[in-house]
């Protein structure tokens, strides 16, 4: 019995990689009800192999791990960005339009709060984990090596096949991009920094930049000379991945698959018009 579960899961496994059918997230219908709060929702409709805990404040991670699922805590920004419950991760909730402005606001950071124990439960909890689901996608001569779980690779594979028309126009984006997964913490924390779970690429760092190079300390960064082309990032966005170049302390390099922020803008009632 066992032996066949397992056989019937490796084959399942297969099938569902070769099979790979790409989610639009600005598109798909969302549910004509959406269980309370929003977040929660917006979390279970982003990874179906998410389930709902026994219990309300807690979810079931694909592995049979109970999770803690607590909603926002009204914390200072830097106390949420340190240790954020998962509801601390949508608080603020991500613009889905052209938003350049909401930014200015200290620590507006949408995406970058992230709760580890989640994302270790998603994506591997050490690097051997998480480096045995790695496929490379690639733009031109870039090479991104991202995760398999969950959708990543097939979900960027199929937005960066959208931009391929435009690869000309966006060879200097893509010139000397950063790359994907990499096993290390953010610079200037200890925190894992989510390109360890393979889920974020970056692209050219000097197009869009990075905030701790403009010598701005932290809660007080300026505007920042954006040149990554709008297209790319709603194309990105489209399918799943947030960009830091809308965080006060910009990343303008930096995507990162969150598909439950986009549903849960969306949720919000920011449907991109
Ligand atoms: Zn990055």
């Amino acid at each position: 019995m066992f032996a066949a579960v397992l056989i019937f899961g490796l084959m399942t496994g297969v099938a569902a990689a070769q099979d790979c059918v790409p989610r639009d997230f600005l598109a798909e219908p969302l549910p004509d009800e959406q269980s309370s709060p929003v977040w929660r929702s917006a979390l279970l409709l982003a990874y179906p192999a998410l389930r709902p805990g026994t219990r309300a404040d807690t979810l079931r991670a694909p592995d049979g791990q109970v999770l803690a699922a607590n909603g926002p805590t009204g914390r200072p920004p830097r106390e949420r960005l340190a240790a954020p419950t998962l509801g601390d991760q949508f608080v603020p909730a991500y613009p889905l339009s052209r938003d350049l402005e909401s930014r200015s606001e200290p620590f507006f950071d949408p995406g970058r709060a992230r709760n580890g124990a989640f994302f270790a439960a998603l994506y591997g909890h050490d690097s051997v984990d998480v480096e045995a689901q790695l496929e490379t996608v690639t733009f031109g001569s870039a090479r991104f090596r991202v995760t398999r779980r969950h959708g990543v690779a097939c979900q960027l594979r199929a937005a960066l096949d959208l931009m391929k028309p435009h690869r000309a126009a966006l060879a200097p984006v893509f010139a000397e991009a950063g790359g994907g997964y990499a096993w290390r913490p953010i610079a200037g924390t200890d925190r894992l920094s989510p390109h360890s779970w393979g889920i974020a690429i970056d692209v050219n760092a000097a197009l869009g930049g990075y905030w701790r190079w403009t010598g701005s300390t932290e809660g007080a960064v300026g505007p920042y000379r954006n040149r990554v082309p709008w297209s790319l990032v709603e194309t990105l966005e489209r399918f799943g991945f947030v960009w830091g170049g809308k965080w006060h302390h910009f990343d303008g390099m930096h995507f990162e698959y969150r598909p439950e922020l986009i549903l849960h803008g969306r949720i919000l009632g920011g449907d991109r018009g």
